[in-house]
């Protein structure tokens, strides 16, 4: 089994200071983040920018730009940048912040209903998105919130838009999408080509129950208040908690934690 990625998944589009201080908002404040859950054992970082002001999810490439570049100095974690986005971005507002370069980026390749919205991904924005991470030579992360969206993905490899072996985040357990059960984290795994390499990241209370699974079936985990905010029942956490839990999980399990390089290696991520 290769050693375990953790990716943290710090910030998101929903979480707010008023739902749990521990969330990063601010350009300094995601950076931060990213220096303390490095120090506790991740090896990527999942990006989102955030309006300062409102709390708001942003599309401003100035943001992402003092994210990025903040990261960079700071830390060698692998910055993964969102692609992601909300009702009414449009493929401009989703795709200028791949000009940053860097080494991932998520790639959602189908639409799903979010529990107030449609998370809508049409096939042209999808192999635009592709093209354009394969023009900068970024690795996508096929996020990846139903079976078929895995075909989607298989099928953009196919068509060259995406390089062999993929890589996959299996998100479960939000309403709307895939339920976070076992058979269907099963289900998942054998859907995917041989020779791909898989996160999970699941949603609520979810999120420590199919990464500790991954762990044990050779995947890898991705944490963080994007995705749960809560340590345990009634518990809020920073992020670098949840990112130190995993590592205990994983060497009681007997299962080394990948650093930024090893990762890279194991990801198959393009020499920079
Ligand atoms: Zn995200």
């Amino acid at each position: 089994m290769e050693k375990l990625i953790i990716t943290a998944a710090v910030t998101g589009s929903l979480p707010t200071k008023q739902k749990t201080p521990h969330v990063p908002i601010s350009p300094s404040e995601i950076v931060e983040a990213g220096v303390r859950c490095e120090q506790a054992g991740a090896a990527v970082i999942h990006v989102h920018a955030r309006n300062p002001k409102d709390e708001s999810p942003s599309t401003d490439f100035q943001l992402f730009k003092e994210i990025y570049e903040g990261l960079k100095e700071r830390t060698k974690l692998i910055i993964q940048i969102s692609t992601g986005g909300r009702a009414g971005m449009a493929y401009e507002q989703r795709s200028d912040r791949l000009t940053l370069n860097p080494e991932m980026a998520s790639l959602t390749t189908g639409s799903v209903n979010f529990p107030d919205s449609v998370y809508a991904n049409s096939p042209e924005l999808i192999e635009r998105l592709a093209r354009d991470m394969q023009a900068h030579g970024i690795k996508p992360e096929m996020e990846v919130f139903d079976v078929s969206m895995i075909r989607n993905a298989v099928e953009l490899a196919e068509k060259g838009l995406a390089e062999a072996p993929l890589h996959f985040d299996f998100v479960m357990g939000l309403k709307g999408a895939i339920p976070a059960t076992i058979e269907n984290l099963v289900h998942l795994k054998n859907s995917i080509p041989a020779g791909s390499t898989w996160t999970v990241a699941g949603i609520g209370p979810a999120q420590l129950v199919v990464n500790t699974h991954a762990i044990l079936m050779g995947g890898h985990v991705r944490i963080g208040l994007e995705d749960n905010i809560y340590f345990r029942k009634g518990e809020l956490a920073p992020n670098e908690r949840f990112v130190e839990r995993m590592v205990n999980l994983a060497a009681e399990f007997g299962r080394p934690v990948a650093t930024p390089d090893e990762a890279r290696r194991i990801m198959h991520l393009k020499a920079r």
